[in-house]
């Protein structure tokens, strides 16, 4: 008898033990439900600090509310735990923050209705146009030291500036208005990243893609 209540009494409680990851909010079930992954699950050593769950972001409000976890399609998760063990192996202190993941169209379609009558509207793809973070394979992501501080990439995350595209570095180099320490710092967070198989893009130096959005079309439906 001990032992059929040992048994009834695992059986209840085991899917809250076990399940616990999914729990969080209801984007995070809803991501997880759809097959993502929290890429604590990946690399618990990874570091994430959503900005969108906070109003420390470019609209200057929480757009994400209680969800504050960072989700991606596995492969992509995996992708970035590979590339955190490739930083620790130039960098061994510092690790990989992840700014923003999985981005449901819906806080898409939100960040449009905010900006859509601004100057920042040049900044944020339309909801006509899907992002490649609500297929579940894009990641912003930046570098913190042993401290937890971030380490100098010129600009801060999301500054929507000339300055934050790699793609004019090696001018704002000669111009001083960006440092070689920044651009090394660059180039160490674009090695690890590329290492493992990431793709980047010319106007961000924070955005990482897992695939080809023609790969991703493919593989995967977008997150509503
Ligand atoms: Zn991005």
């Amino acid at each position: 008898m001990r032992k059929f209540l040992f048994i009834l009494l695992i059986s209840l409680f085991a899917p809250t033990i076990f399940c616990q990851q999914s729990a969080e909010s209801e984007t995070a079930k809803r991501l997880y439900t759809a097959g993502l992954v929290n890429i604590k699950t990946a690399d618990s050593t990874i570091v994430v600090d959503l900005k969108y769950a906070t109003t420390d972001n470019f609209v200057g409000k929480n757009m994400y509310g209680d969800f504050t976890e960072a989700y991606l399609q596995p492969d992509a998760a995996k992708m970035l735990a590979n590339a955190q063990k490739k930083l620790k192996q130039t960098n061994r202190n510092w690790s990989i923050v992840v700014y923003d993941a999985a981005r449901p169209r819906s806080v898409q379609q939100r960040m449009w209705e905010v900006v859509k009558d601004t100057d920042w509207k040049n900044y944020v793809a339309s909801p006509s146009r899907i992002s490649m973070h609500s297929y579940g394979v894009a990641v912003d992501v930046g570098i913190v030291d042993e401290n937890g501080n971030a380490v100098d990439m010129g600009t801060a995350f999301d500054e929507f500036t000339e300055k934050s595209q790699p793609r004019y570095e090696q001018r704002f180099l000669q111009e001083n208005k960006l440092t070689g320490q920044q651009i090394n710092n660059r180039l160490i967070l674009r090695n690890a990243m590329q290492a493992a198989g990431f793709r980047t893009i010319r106007n961000e130096w924070w955005h990482f893609e897992a695939m080809t959005r023609e790969q991703a079309k493919q593989k995967y439906k977008p997150i509503d």
